[in-house]
């Protein structure tokens, strides 16, 4: 009796850089030019199959259908706020499921992307901090909910990709790192690396590397102005600490003009009092820096309350006095559940 073979897997030709397509063509026989037509119509045009490639061959087309595919992530949900803003739930081939949340403001349009299906650090006002990890987000996948967004709302083109949905992004750092190098390539859809944040819980050792090897923009999430409420809030305060954190941002890497923004989630009686905003603009006060703060988004399994708008303006009017850039970001879609620290599972989560 003969055994039915199963068919061959084809392999995503997605998410590779420009560098790895040209060596890719070169180890299929072709001339490494092939590797820039295809990387064009792959992030580019959005090809959605290789009988679009019309300046590639037939034949050299038939040779890449049968070992390659060019697999996307199915829209299972979409959803709009009263603000505007959207969120839209994928699924990618395995199954596995994330959110990404599309802001419109009047000068760009932001896409915040996840890096991992839940995530494993456990921040105690952030929902996905709830959820198990499931797993790391490949290269490719990450760079589909930037595409998989576009082809949703087309009208207007995405301005800014910030790395802070689900997950912690240097936890999965080689695949958020190919993501990163996808995005801002000229050929592909040619983001500038200042439109392009990466943030981070402070996972040390991955975010200096990053610093290192990427000059796109980075944020760190600090929350807290002492060590024993930030590992309350973060419990990777305990492994990485705050002191060690802002020695490590002292010394990292800024190309031209560019700054650290910190992010500061604000909770009512936890992280919120004239005390604390002293203590923040003396630890952020010497750095190239921004303050994000962000009034902290409620959800119904969570004991914390955000602080109220006046304690917010008292707070930003310290760091301002100290002259640091300080913004206050708006909360936008907390109707559908997206924004920061509000999604999860099926409705997933954005952290900070
Ligand atoms: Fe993970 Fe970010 Fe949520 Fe913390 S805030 S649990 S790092 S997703």
């Amino acid at each position: 009796m003969s055994a039915i073979e199963p068919a061959p897997q084809k392999r995503p030709l997605k998410g590779l850089t420009l560098e790895q397509m040209r060596d890719l063509m070169r180890d299929l026989g072709e001339k490494p030019f092939r590797g820039e037509q295809l990387f064009r119509w792959i992030y580019r045009e959005d090809a959605a199959s290789f009988e679009e490639m019309t300046n590639v061959s037939k034949s050299f087309r038939r040779d890449l259908e049968s070992e390659f595919e060019l697999p996307r992530a199915e829209v299972v949900k979409q959803q709009e706020s009263v603000d505007g803003t959207k969120k839209i739930l994928l699924q990618f081939p395995d199954g596995a499921r994330v959110e990404s949340v599309l802001i419109p403001e009047p000068k760009r349009l932001t896409i915040c992307i996840s890096t991992q299906v839940g995530c494993s650090l456990t921040c105690t006002f952030c929902r996905t901090g709830t959820m198990k990890l499931e797993r790391n987000l490949a290269a490719w996948e990450i760079v589909e909910e930037v595409q998989a967004m576009q082809r949703t709302y087309p009208d207007r083109p995405i301005t800014n990709v910030v790395f802070m949905g689900m997950g912690e992004p240097m936890m999965n750092y080689d695949n958020t790192l190919q993501a990163t190098r996808i995005l801002t390539e000229d050929l592909g859809q040619n983001f500038s690396t200042r439109r392009v944040t990466v943030s981070t819980s402070g996972i040390i050792p991955e975010m200096t590397r990053f610093g290192q090897q990427s000059e796109c923009s980075l944020a760190v999430s600090l929350h807290a102005t002492d060590e024993a409420t930030r590992s309350r809030l973060m419990p990777i305060n305990k492994k990485y600490s705050l002191a060690e954190l802002l020695r490590t941002c002292g010394k990292y890497p800024l190309p031209n003009r560019k700054r650290i923004t910190f992010q500061y989630i604000l909770i009512d009686g936890v992280n919120d009092s004239l005390a604390d905003a002293k203590r923040l603009r003396g630890l952020v006060g010497s750095l190239k820096s921004q303050v994000n703060l962000i009034q902290f988004n409620p959800y119904a399994e969570s004991d914390f309350r955000p602080t109220p708008e006046e304690r917010i303006r008292e707070f930003q009017k310290v760091l301002l006095d100290g002259k640091i850039p300080t913004i206050l970001r708006k909360h936008r879609g907390r109707d559908i559940l997206a924004a920061c620290g509000q999604l999860k599972d099926i409705e997933s989560h954005t952290g900070v």
